[in-house]
């Protein structure tokens, strides 16, 4: 069904059950209501690499709820959603990078763990020639699939319910301890991590920077045309180190911001401003 106003996109929202509004008419009519001017310039698309190094398209688009607007952040071709909910009359340039960090925190924290062990495990989650457990905290979304059936997202994947209930078999004698919370709300689950890194999460940090890096670099090279692209990936790498930094992590987040810096200078480049800006950028935030 076409929307009543604009007569070209698919109308979604049915509106004081007579009008059926596309979202942009529905929240043109809205923020008017509350006499305030609809959102209309921001960035439709953000890309984000997980830990795995996969490239990752959300699309972002906003509703008004009363006087709240809600920000959402869709995966393209893949299950990961993530949402925050904002004052209408705030400035929503906020909100937008809030949203943006909290979908960059929900790609690379992670709440399945792929099995190292050599063998089949019966109870673990199957995907590909790969196996997953739960680790011991995160979070799982309760959705629905194609079929309208109940279903559970973690990690951006689809999980059926008798997967998910294998999944939790693996901790039998256990107890599971719930919060449930609205997808506004913040994720907190994550924060007491930052004080007990394992070795091999210490080095997925650095791993994800010179990933980043190699996309750029070529023979310890990059080039003036580059460095825009290779700004706009590291500025959400720093995003992690403020949070090691913010939870508590301090020590590890000096030495993995000294390592970074130490590479970033031996690289050569004819930018004239690589990588002073960078380095204090990482200096700024080390509040060194
Ligand atoms: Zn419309």
């Amino acid at each position: 069904m076409k929307c009543d106003k604009c007569k070209k996109n698919e109308a979604k929202i049915k509106l004081d059950n007579t009008e059926n509004l596309c979202l942009d008419c529905y929240n043109k009519v809205v923020s008017e209501l509350i006499g305030i001017k609809d959102i209309e310039d921001y960035s439709k698309d953000i890309y984000i690499y997980d830990n795995n190094g996969k490239l990752r398209q959300f699309s972002i688009y906003h509703m008004f709820f009363g006087d709240k607007v809600s920000w959402f952040a869709k995966e393209v071709n893949g299950s990961y959603e993530f949402s925050i909910m904002e004052d209408a009359y705030s400035d929503q340039t906020k909100a937008i990078n809030k949203l943006c960090l909290k979908t960059i925190k929900g790609v690379t924290n992670k709440t399945l763990r792929e099995s190292n062990e050599g063998y089949y495990i019966d109870n673990a989650l199957h995907r590909g020639n790969k196996q997953y457990s739960l680790n011991d905290y995160g979070v799982i979304q309760i959705s629905d699939d194609e079929n309208g059936r109940a279903c559970f997202i973690i990690d951006g994947v689809e999980v059926s319910q008798e997967e998910f209930a294998s999944l939790l078999t693996q901790f039998a004698g256990f107890n599971l301890e719930y919060k449930i919370k609205d997808i506004t709300e913040d994720i907190d689950v994550f924060e007491d991590k930052y004080n007990y890194l394992t070795d091999e999460e210490k080095t997925n940090y650095w791993n994800k920077f010179e990933r980043i890096l190699n996309r750029f670099v070529d023979n310890d090279f990059i080039s003036y045309k580059l460095i825009k692209f290779f700004d706009e990936e590291f500025w959400e790498y720093t995003e992690l180190l403020k949070e090691l930094i913010q939870y508590g992590n301090i020590e590890f987040a000096i030495d993995l911001g000294q390592k970074i810096k130490a590479k970033l200078l031996s690289i050569d480049t004819d930018d004239d401003s690589f990588p002073e800006y960078e380095i204090d950028v990482i200096n700024d935030i080390l509040k060194l």
